[in-house]
């Protein structure tokens, strides 16, 4: 009876429950699509609660309870709890294999999967879902998974992208009439054109995001758009506007006891000190941010509240603390799958130029400029050349900066190696002008022996080749002949009753008689003879290669001349004769001194004989 009872009964209760299971799972998808405010608040999570404690619940409405609840937590950017929530749903997903169970649990991974850092793989769910559930979902959770795309596109620079999604997700707000959706569809067009360095933008949005947040008393939770704004206005330097949001963002937040917000509150009022070169007073509140956003377990702007910290301490001229952690926000960025470095490559060029590194300095901030301009090439050929020209502007200042800095070590070096080079310079200086002398002086003697030479050599009164020139001449004459090779004759005369002549008309006029003999015996000479003053009024002409006969016809010239010279110009009357020894090289001459005794001893044979006559000896008369 009772197996009987239990076998009619048995699908009536599997009936039932069946029935009641489905009525749960629609009011668990009906909750899933509520708007995010409503998502927020109290009673939502205490529904939510009461039907997880009900022991009774079917796989797929646990699941999507667990779901939920991870929903809430994400809301509330916990991110801890709402990965335990997931943890207990996945297993469960996996059991069900429900195609709209699990679109619910990947559109709350994709908030975990940002919140981790885990961008590409957020990028690659939430692109996979929208494709699923753009003709299912309403168009308020539609706009949000939209806004999430472009919003994660934004980690990754790729704004031109993100910027059609945020017009798509403003589409689905506009018509899902929920002023959530517009606020933070707002928000993020604001932050993209905060990242693009739009300032004014970037404001533009942020009001308008926060205008509709207060015209909603039910949005008040969203107290970082105020910290948003804050920002913008922080980059306008106009800081008071700043600071007077983030008090309102922190009031709020912590009425709300919003973690998240309250962290990025104290962020923003960290780069306001730092802007202001409060650095201690900004480590302060960053050092608040960073442990805020560890208790949450928010990774996501790990890599931005490291690089602020490098910041700070760098400024501070902790270098260490500055390179741990760059090389923390380094890490956290390459988990992210961020390819943008220029900026940490910026904070390390700064680093080294402190450590007067200037050459790596300079490689790296060229690195720097080298990939922010390849981003902004790759995304942001759309959009206006303002920002890059900011950008520019930015980079050539701190360019100027470093320069600068070399600059002023150059001037130091310059200093320090100016009296050395003083030294130098004048140690220079004086070996120049000792060389310089030394020179001089060379030249000088040289000129001075030349002039030595000559005068040693000349006669002073004629300038003819005096007695010593004469023999050297003729010794070389003597040598060249030797030997049968050739010949050579020579002539020696000497002014006849010169005594007389001084003592008739004065010495002088004896000394222009003296003078006047040189040019009477060049008319007669030839280019190549030489005539020298060998006494006082003695003279020797040697002719070379000259036969005694032609030089016995040129002292014959040279005396008729002498005695025809008309010397009246020097004294009235004044008659000049000269006597001549002349002969001839010959073989037999053993030395120079026969050919000169010979021609001696010919000259006194011409004074004996009477005077103005030539006498010269041929070969064999001599005995
Ligand atoms: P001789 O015909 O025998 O040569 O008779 P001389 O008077 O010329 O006798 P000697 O040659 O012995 O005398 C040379 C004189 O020439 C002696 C000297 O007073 C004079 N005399 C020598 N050198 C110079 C000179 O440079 N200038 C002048 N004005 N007279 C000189
Ligand atoms: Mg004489
Ligand atoms: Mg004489």
């Amino acid at each position: 009876m009772l197996v009987c009872l239990w076998v009619t009964l048995l699908p009536s209760i599997a009936f039932s429950n069946q029935t009641n299971n489905e009525l749960l799972q629609n009011q668990l998808y009906n909750m899933s699509k509520l708007s995010v405010p409503e998502r927020s608040q109290d009673s939502y999570y205490n529904k939510i609660s009461k039907l997880l404690s009900n022991p009774q619940l079917d796989t797929h409405s646990l699941a999507l309870a667990n779901i939920l609840m991870a929903d809430y937590y994400s809301l509330q950017d916990n991110f801890k709890l709402t990965k335990e929530y997931l943890t207990i749903a996945k297993p469960l997903v996996q059991e069900v294999k429900s195609e709209r169970l699990q679109h619910e649990y990947d559109y709350v991974e994709i908030f975990t999967l940002r919140g981790d850092g885990q961008i590409p793989q957020a990028i690659e769910k939430a692109d996979a879902l929208y494709t699923a559930v753009s003709e299912s979902w309403p168009k308020h959770k539609l706009s949000n998974l939209v806004l999430e795309r472009a919003y994660i596109l934004s980690f990754q620079y790729k704004y031109k992208e993100s910027l059609e999604l945020l017009e798509v997700a403003l589409a689905h707000a506009f018509d899902s009439d929920d002023p959530y959706q517009l606020t933070e569809t707002y928000n993020v067009f604001g932050i993209l054109y905060s990242e693009l360095n739009d300032n004014a933008s970037a404001i533009m949005y942020f009001e308008k995001a926060v205008e509709v947040m207060e015209e909603n008393p039910q949005l008040t939770d969203n107290s970082y758009l105020y910290s948003n704004l804050a920002d913008s206005y922080r980059l306008e330097g106009n800081f008071d506007r700043a600071k007077e949001l983030l008090d309102k963002s922190l009031a709020s937040a912590s009425q709300e006891q919003d973690i998240s917000a309250i962290a990025f509150a104290h962020q923003m009022r960290s780069r306001i000190l730092t802007d202001q070169g409060e650095y201690e007073k900004a480590l302060n509140h960053l050092d608040q941010a960073i442990k805020m956003s560890e208790q949450i377990g928010e990774e996501l702007f790990n890599y931005e509240l490291h690089s602020e910290y490098a910041y700070l301490h760098l400024k501070l001229g902790n270098l260490d603390q500055a390179k741990y952690h760059l090389a923390i926000a380094e890490d956290h960025s390459a988990k992210q799958g961020d390819t943008d470095l220029y900026y940490f490559e910026r904070l390390n060029a700064e680093i080294l130029a402190k450590e007067e590194r200037y050459q790596e300095a300079f490689e790296k901030l060229g690195q720097s400029y080298k990939n922010y301009r390849k981003h902004f090439n790759d995304n942001m050929t759309h959009v206006s050349n303002i920002s890059r020209e900011q950008l520019d502007q930015e980079r050539l200042s701190f360019e100027n900066k470093l320069l600068e800095k070399e600059n002023a070590l150059n001037q130091e070096y310059l200093s320090n190696n100016r009296k050395f080079s003083y030294i130098l310079w004048s140690l220079i200086g004086v070996l120049a002008i000792g060389i310089f002398a030394a020179i001089w002086m060379i030249f000088r003697f040289k000129r001075l022996a030349n002039d030595n030479h000559k005068l040693a050599f000349t006669d002073n009164l004629t300038k003819l080749p005096n007695r010593r020139h004469v023999f050297r001449t003729l010794d070389e004459h003597h040598r060249n002949s030797s030997g049968g090779t050739g010949t050579y004759s020579i002539i020696l005369f000497d002014l006849d009753h010169f005594k007389s002549i001084n003592d008739r008309f004065g010495h002088s006029v004896g000394d222009q008689v003296i003078q006047t003999t040189k040019d009477i015996c060049r008319a007669i000479l030839r280019e190549k003879d030489t005539i020298g003053r060998i006494g006082g009024e003695e003279f020797m002409i040697i002719l070379p290669e000259t036969t005694l006969n032609d030089a016995y016809n040129i002292a014959e010239r040279l005396r008729e001349h002498f005695e025809a010279f008309d010397f009246d110009h020097l004294a009235q009357g004044l008659k000049v004769t000269s006597s001549f020894g002349v002969t001839e090289y010959l073989d037999e001459d053993e030395s120079l001194d026969f050919v000169i005794n010979r021609a001696d001893r010919l000259l006194y044979k011409a004074k004996n004989e009477g005077r103005n006559r030539v006498a010269a000896t041929f070969a064999g008369d001599l005995n």
